[in-house]
């Protein structure tokens, strides 16, 4: 009987070092495990991305104007055509042909054959944080939808009064609509490097803007960095966020003269279908993840990870 005691007793203390040792194997292991990315599968069949990094020596800027303004198809328009340059017209589609302040369609549609790009600024130039994603999927849609009935495909948003961008709520619904959206974080883009295609940083220029801030804003294009400019109206008007033709002028010169490369929105990036290998994987945020496929110049939109 002393000896199953005993037997007993030893078989117990076997397990129990077993377990213990099956513990802290576990415990070692798991941190390790929960700060690996390690997918088993990918899935991504939506759109690429392939930036336009600019090329050597060339310093690259992009235009835009907010809101759909009649002022800088009247005013602007002249300017750019003097220098050769394309722009992006953002545009807020329930005012076009609301107001008389605001382009109409026929003007929204010129600029588009002229090969100016005409990028979503909303239905309505609702505030999208703090909406319901329905309200907020209604504005994109519906923006989108009057864009096409007149032919324009717009694939870039532009979010009203900057706010959104950076969102992860807002983002997500946004890339069902959009493939590149831009807010109002002052900056520059490095076309090589990972970046957000939902929160496009740029640069306000409007009458308080010197010269010499402007100039502060486009020299930082150098190399695969671009600026990203956007004006309002651009008129005499006392608006605090108009630029006057002649300050729009000089701009326009200095880039001309300093033989700056001005390319639309659009421009920046190549828009192709997705149908690429198994790619490696880097996330950069909780909200967007990016797949580098074997050109690391390439991101996409939309993946499904199963992990
Ligand atoms: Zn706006």
């Amino acid at each position: 009987m002393s000896e199953n005691v005993v037997h007993v007793t030893c078989r117990s203390l076997v397990a129990v070092v077993l377990i213990a040792l099956v513990s802290v194997a576990f415990l070692a292991y798991a941190p390790l495990q929960s700060s690996m990315v390690s997918p088993k599968m990918a899935i991504y069949t939506d759109y690429v991305y392939h930036p336009n990094v600019p090329q050597e020596g060339e310093r690259v800027v992009s235009i835009i104007f907010d809101d759909g303004w009649l002022t800088p198809y009247t005013d602007a328009l002249p300017i750019l055509d003097k220098y050769g340059f394309k722009a992006t017209f953002a545009v807020v589609t329930s005012y076009i042909e609301s107001y008389r302040a605001y382009m109409d369609w026929d003007q929204v549609v010129a600029l588009y054959n002229q090969g100016h790009d005409i990028a979503s600024h909303s239905a309505n130039h609702i505030n999208m944080t703090g909406q319901t994603p329905a309200v907020i999927a209604d504005q994109l849609a519906q923006s989108k939808e009057a864009l096409l009935s007149h032919g324009i495909n717009a694939p870039i948003f532009v979010y009203p009064f900057g706010q959104g961008a950076g969102n992860p709520d807002v983002e997500q619904i946004v890339q069902q609509h959009y493939l590149v959206a831009r807010g109002i974080q002052i900056g520059s883009l490095d076309l090589s490097k990972p970046f957000n295609p939902l929160a496009l940083p740029a640069n306000e220029v409007e009458n308080s803007t010197s010269i010499e801030l402007f100039k502060n804003y486009v020299e930082q294009a150098s190399g695969s960095t671009v600026v990203i400019l956007f004006y309002h109206q651009i008129t005499d008007g006392s608006v605090f966020t108009s630029t006057t033709p002649e300050n729009f002028d000089a701009q326009m010169q200095y880039l001309h003269d300093n033989n700056f490369t001005v390319r639309t929105l659009k421009q920046l990036f190549t828009i192709t279908e997705s149908s690429s290998t198994a790619p490696s994987l880097f996330i950069l945020d909780t909200n967007v993840v990016y797949l580098n496929s074997k050109n690391p110049n390439f991101y996409t939109k939309k993946a499904e990870l199963i992990l």
